[in-house]
C-alpha cells in the first residue's frame, strides 16, 4: 500500500521540532513519504540526511497547498483528528485501499478537511499529538510490520542491552561519498592487510581494536570523493563526521597520510597546521597497511627505496621505524603477513 503523510499548518518559526518529527515517524513507521504545506528547506534537508545515512527512498517535499495536493490525490484520504471515528471501528476497512493520504494538523485545520476525508479517524477522543496519532495509526494500518522494515543504509543500529552498537556498510558509505570503483578496491585490499596485521597484534598479546582498525581502513580515503590530493585526508576526515562516524574513526582517516606528516610538513604541504602522525596503534596499522598497498602489496625495502628518491631519505627512515614498530608488536614481519595476502 503506497502512504503519504500530509502535515497542514506547519510554521517555519514554532513547528520545525514537531514537523521533523512528524516526518521521521512516517518514515519509520513505514510511509512512502511526506509532503508539507508551508516551504522549509532545512526541513527537507535533515530528513534528506536521515535517509542518507539510514537509508531507504522516503521523500520529502514542502510548500505544497492542500487543495490543489487533495483535488488531484487519486487515493483515499484519511484525516487524523480526535474528533473522528474509532480506529479500532475504521481500520480494516481503510486497510482494503492500495493508496491513502494521511493528512495531520498542527492547530485548528479547516472545516473542508472532514468533508474532504474519506475517513475521519481518531486515536482516541482526547486531545494529544499529531506525532502520537500518526505513529498509532501507523502502526494499526501495518499490522507492526514497519518494526521489521529494512532500511539498507550506511549504517544499521543492532539491538543491545546497553551502549550503542552500529553495523556501517562501508563499501555503500564510499559509492555514496562517489569514490571511484579503484578507489574502493584500494580500500578492501588496505583494510586486508590492516585487519591481519590487527590479529597478529592480538595473538601476540597486543590490545588492538579490530573493529575500529576495519572501519578506519575501510574508510580512509573516502576523502578522495573529493581530491587525490593530501587534502583527501581532510576532506574524509570532514566526511567521516558529518556521517557521525566514532572520534577514533575520523582520527585514523586523518593519520593517515605517509608514514606520519608532522605539524612543520603540515604547513608546507598547506594543510590546516596540526600534527597528522599516527598515534595509536589503530591510527599505525591502517597508516602503514596503506603504505604497503598499492595495486598489491609491496615489500617494505621496495617503497622505501623508491621513498628515498622521490620524497626524501626522512620519510624513508619513518617508514622503516613505523615497520620495525608494527612488526615488534606482531612478533612477525608485517611482510611476511602482506605476502600471505598476495599468493
Ligand atoms: N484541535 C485540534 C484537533 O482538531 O484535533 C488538535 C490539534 S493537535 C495539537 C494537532 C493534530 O494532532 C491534529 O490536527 C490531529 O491531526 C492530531 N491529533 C491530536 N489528537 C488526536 C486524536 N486524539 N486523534 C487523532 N488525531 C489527533
Amino acid at each position: 500500500m503506497e502512504v503519504v503523510v500530509y502535515r497542514y499548518g506547519h510554521r517555519i518559526a514554532r513547528d520545525k521540532r514537531i514537523t521533523t518529527h512528524v516526518a521521521l515517524v512516517a518514515r519509520a513507521f513505514g510511509a512512502d513519504g511526506i509532503v508539507i504545506d508551508t516551504k522549509d528547506e532545512k526541513i527537507e534537508e535533515g530528513i534528506k540526511k536521515v535517509n542518507e545515512r539510514f537509508g531507504g527512498d522516503f521523500f520529502i517535499e514542502s510548500g505544497v497547498a492542500w487543495r490543489k495536493y487533495f483535488e488531484k490525490w487519486d487515493g483515499k484520504i484519511v484525516h487524523l483528528t480526535m474528533y473522528g471515528e474509532r480506529i479500532n471501528d475504521v481500520i480494516e476497512e481503510i486497510k482494503k485501499n492500495d493508496k491513502l493520504l494521511v493528512i495531520v494538523g498542527s492547530e485548528k485545520v479547516p472545516g473542508d478537511f472532514y468533508r474532504i476525508a474519506d475517513y475521519n479517524v481518531a486515536i482516541g477522543n482526547q486531545p494529544h499529538s499529531e506525532v502520537a496519532a500518526l505513529a498509532i495509526f501507523m502502526h494499526f494500518l501495518n499490522n507492526g510490520a514497519w518494526l521489521n522494515k529494512k532500511f539498507d543504509g550506511i549504517m544499521e543500529i543492532i539491538p543491545c542491552r546497553r551502549g550503542k552498537k552500529i553495523k556501517y556498510n562501508y563499501i555503500k558509505m564510499l559509492r555514496q561519498a562517489g569514490c571511484s570503483e579503484a578507489v574502493i578496491k584500494h580500500c578492501i585490499r588496505v583494510a586486508r592487510l590492516a585487519v591481519e596485521i590487527a590479529k597478529a597484534i592480538e595473538k601476540n598479546r597486543g590490545k588492538v581494536d579490530i573493529a575500529a582498525v576495519e572501519a578506519g581502513a575501510m574508510l580512509h580515503d573516502i576523502g578522495r570523493a573529493k581530491t587525490h590530493g593530501i587534502m583527501h585526508i581532510i576532506e574524509g576526515g570532514e566526511k567521516a563526521r558529518n556521517n557521525e562516524l566514532p572520534k577514533k574513526i575520523v582520527d585514523i582517516i586523518e593519520h593517515h597520510g605517509g608514514a606520519g606528516i608532522d605539524e612543520e610538513e603540515a604547513k608546507k604541504l598547506g594543510l590546516p597546521p596540526k600534527d597528522y602522525s599516527p598515534r595509536t596503534i589503530e591510527e599505525k596499522i591502517v597508516a602503514h597497511a596503506d603504505n604497503l598497498t598499492g595495486n598489491g602489496y609491496r615489500s617494505v625495502k621496495e617503497l622505501a627505496i623508491a621513498w628515498e628518491k622521490k620524497i626524501g631519505k626522512e620519510a624513508a627512515l619513518k617508514l622503516l621505524k613505523l615497520h620495525d614498530e608494527l612488526s615488534k608488536l606482531a612478533g612477525i614481519d608485517i611482510d611476511e603477513i602482506a605476502r600471505k595476502l598476495k599468493n
